[in-house]
């Protein structure tokens, strides 16, 4: 009876190991895809993976600093709140977003105001106001719909604009997800619109 016990409790301990190996070298499967996209967009690499305190991932160029990860979860909680005014179910937790925090390529917009932003290429936004030439700048930037994926520039001050994009950015994705109609009509900002489209 000892001698089964014993080796029931060496069987699950095998289960969970096999399952948490398994779970490893899925997630870091699709988070090299994401890794990868992150890096064609903004030219960066993003050696550093950390969690925020709500368990956002996040890889970033630098260690980021704790206001910026503080902001992250911030920016998210206040969209869940509106998304569940909505009725919207899905893609509500933390832990389903992957951050990525990039260099940022100008910190001041052109009015002179603090704004770091990441260049990227024009793509549907060249000859609107926003194209600069091949490529405009952008506070944030949606690297991938499912999973959920976006990237934000480094802030090293005005945090609540960096909370700000995050609400933005993962908007689109939480709509991408609850009304599949009215992320269609707003995910191109070409056309005009911005955020917050959910109030
Ligand atoms: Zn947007």
């Amino acid at each position: 009876m000892k001698k089964l016990k014993v080796f029931l409790r060496v069987v699950s301990i095998f289960a969970v190991v096999f399952i948490l190996f398994q779970n490893a070298a899925a997630q870091s499967r699709i988070d090299r895809i994401l890794i990868s996209e992150a890096k064609r967009i903004t030219n960066d690499t993003f050696p550093v993976f950390s969690e925020t305190p709500q368990g956002a991932r996040v890889y970033s160029v630098n260690q980021p600093d704790f206001k910026m990860l503080k902001a992250i979860d911030d920016g998210l909680a206040e969209l869940f709140a509106v998304a569940r005014k909505h009725q919207y179910r899905n893609r509500l937790n933390y832990s389903d977003y992957t951050i990525f925090i990039a260099k940022a390529d100008r910190t001041k917009d052109g009015n002179g105001q603090y704004s770091p932003d990441i260049a990227v290429a024009a793509a549907q936004y060249a000859g609107t106001v926003y194209d600069q030439g091949g490529y405009i700048y952008a506070a944030g930037m949606v690297l991938a719909k499912n999973p959920c994926a976006f990237v934000i520039a480094e802030h090293t001050k005005d945090f609540q604009r960096a909370a700000d994009v995050a609400r933005y950015e993962g908007e689109h994705l939480v709509l991408y997800h609850n009304d599949r109609k009215l992320f269609n009509k707003t995910a191109d900002h070409s056309q005009g619109g911005g955020h917050p489209i959910l109030r």
